[in-house]
């Protein structure tokens, strides 16, 4: 039976303890994901059932049950204990989409430690500057991507442990352990750490228009958030077969790519293979997937390799079809409708809020290009761009808000407090993390701008700040300008989204050159590769465009905002800060 309820039959007293209902979960019941995803769902009689279907390059198959989940978790919850990793301590995972990467993200939190998945692309810069963040205690990666550990070790005095999960043993450099849970003796049963809803889980880095990127830590407690969704969004039921096409190292595939199906028992796939939409469209049809879960930019995609190429599979199981990360247009939505026989319902959340906010609700009434309603239990607005209050009119443009306190926001960015507090409309700088995230009085600011129509539908607008959208992923301008001025040929840098018919925007730069370097195919060419080893392919410039000098403030400020007005063939605005206008 669907779990689609009317939007409005759902609103009606609605109370986040229903989240314990629909899971089942007793007050006196551990609330730890680790457990409640793997040993609570065996407990509950369905130990035989398949967590996980995997699929890797060259055809490479794997099938895993969940009380192999639970038994394989339980090694890596074991090892980290016996190797001196406390309760509260970060430890990173840092490797492909294998399935190591999804049982030790369980094991992480069943012994209490804080998970902290980077994406596998990230070059060593951008792995250094979020271990250092993190004061990470242990990486576990894999013989491929221990390399750019190596290189940044020496740096980072707080990691104790490197342990390569995959690979070679002999391969090894001294201080690396070597550690294949499945080739261990089996832990039949460990005893998982006792957390409760504010218990920190899982530390996310996200990027931000200045400064480097930030942690968002979120707690045990948000499982709540996230089961809730998973049900009654993503509409997941016992005999469903998932694909949530995102990497874990971005929120929607923990939040959506572990946490929520295997809380609920569901089964899920994973392909950890390139792109290509013939790929794609048979991963769903051998495996019967019947629940996708993607984004804008992938659809967009398959879109360009037309109907034709998906009527040549069989999609009979889908049935249920949800986005995330960008706008998704109409026309993708449309063409949904006419490729698979049902439309990709949007839903809009971010790293900081943990679960999805505005979600176009299954049985609701779909407008192509909007975003939605708020979920119930979520209380949304738009805030007037000066004054912060929200606005009352249809159509009119603000930011978008939402009260604290639903249970997957995240507690605190790590160690910017000020930051955090900045977040909130009309907080004070002193108030403690957790004031601010109870206090009804607040609005929590998305750094997203939409409108509301009359039926309560949210419209999506744009960022509020200079943060680059590529393919549903963050980029931070800042990173990379700080990464462009390590190169040798470049002196100063300024970097903005460039639009993108696929991709939404990519990277564009803007550079003066030291004396002596003459811009040519080759040191584009150099530039680029620079930019995609150290911080990673997404964060490569797709476009780098030399100038004399680069427009700033009297106070000797890049004028980001200005190049990015010209770029999109925007007005720029008031110049009247420029120098030498
Ligand atoms: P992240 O924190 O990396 O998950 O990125 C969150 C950001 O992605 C949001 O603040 C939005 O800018 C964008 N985003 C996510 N979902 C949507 C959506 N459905 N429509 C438009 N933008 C979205």
């Amino acid at each position: 039976m669907s779990n689609i309820g009317s939007y409005d039959e759902r609103l009606e007293g609605f109370d986040w303890n229903i989240a314990r209902d629909v899971l089942d979960l007793r007050d006196d019941e551990l609330l730890n994901i680790g457990h409640m995803a793997s040993d609570r769902i065996c407990k509950r009689g369905m130990g035989g059932k398949t967590a996980l279907i995997w699929e890797g390059f060259g055809d490479a198959k794997k099938q895993y049950t969940f009380d192999e989940l639970r038994v394989l978790s339980n090694g890596f919850a074991k090892k980290l204990q016996d190797a001196g990793v406390k309760p509260g301590d970060r430890v990173c995972v840092f490797m492909d989409k294998i399935p190591a990467l999804y049982i030790s993200f369980l094991g992480i939190l069943k012994m209490g430690g804080v998970a902290q998945p980077l994406f596998s692309a990230f070059g060593d810069d951008s792995l250094e500057v979020r271990l250092k963040s993190a004061g990470t205690k242990a990486v576990l990666t894999t013989q491929k991507h221990v390399k750019k550990v190596r290189k940044i070790r020496q740096n980072l005095p707080e990691l104790e442990h490197v342990i390569v999960v995959e690979g070679k043993p002999e391969k090894l450099k001294d201080g690396e352990v070597f550690f294949d849970v499945e080739k261990e003796s089996p832990v039949q049963e460990f005893e998982c750490f006792v957390s409760d809803e504010d218990t920190p889980s899982v530390l996310h880095y996200t990027s931000g228009t200045t400064g480097q990127p930030k942690g968002a830590q979120h707690a045990h407690g948000s499982v709540l958030g996230q089961a809730l969704t998973a049900s009654w969004v993503l509409d997941l039921q016992d005999e469903d077969i998932y694909w949530c096409t995102a990497d874990p190292g971005w929120v929607t595939g923990t939040s959506y790519g572990i946490i929520g199906p295997w809380v609920l028992g569901v089964t899920q796939c994973v392909l950890d293979q390139g792109f290509t939409s013939a790929r794609w469209y048979k991963f769903i049809q051998d495996n019967a997937i019947t629940v996708w879960y993607s984004a804008p930019t992938a659809i967009r995609s398959l879109m360009r390799d037309g109907t034709k190429l998906v009527k040549q599979y069989d999609m009979a199981a889908l049935r249920h079809l949800c986005s995330v990360g960008e706008p998704l247009n109409a026309e993708a939505v449309v063409w949904s409708e006419e490729a698979f026989g049902k439309p990709f319902l949007d839903t809009f959340w971010q790293t900081e809020t943990g679960s999805m906010m505005i979600t176009n609700y299954p049985g609701m009434k779909v407008k192509p290009g909007s975003m939605g309603k708020p979920f119930p239990g979520i209380t949304a607005a738009v805030l007037d761009l000066k004054t912060n209050e929200p606005l009352t009119e249809p159509g009119q443009v603000g930011l978008i808000a939402f009260r604290p306190g639903w249970p997957s926001m995240f507690r605190e960015y790590r160690n910017q407090h000020d930051v955090y507090a900045s977040k909130f409309v009309g907080a004070a700088a002193d108030a403690k993390p957790e004031d601010l995230r109870n206090d009804q009085d607040l609005w929590y600011v998305s750094g997203d701008r939409a409108s509301i129509d009359q039926d309560g539908y949210y419209w999506f607008v744009g960022r509020d700040d200079d943060v680059i959208n590529t393919g549903g992923h963050l980029v931070g301008p800042f990173e990379i300008e700080s990464a462009l001025i390590e190169h040798e040929a470049i002196a100063e840098a300024a970097v903005v989204g460039k639009p993108d018919e696929v991709n939404m925007e990519v990277v564009k730069a803007f550079v003066t050159l030291n004396e002596g370097f003459v811009f040519d195919d080759m040191l584009e060419l150099g530039v680029m590769n620079f930019i995609r080893k150290s911080l990673s392919p997404l964060a490569m410039p797709q476009e780098i465009e030399v100038m004399e000098k680069l427009p700033k403030t009297r106070s000797g400020k890049i004028l980001r905002r200005y190049l990015k007005a010209l770029e999109w063939g925007e007005d720029v605005g008031d110049l009247s800060t420029l120098e030498d206008d």
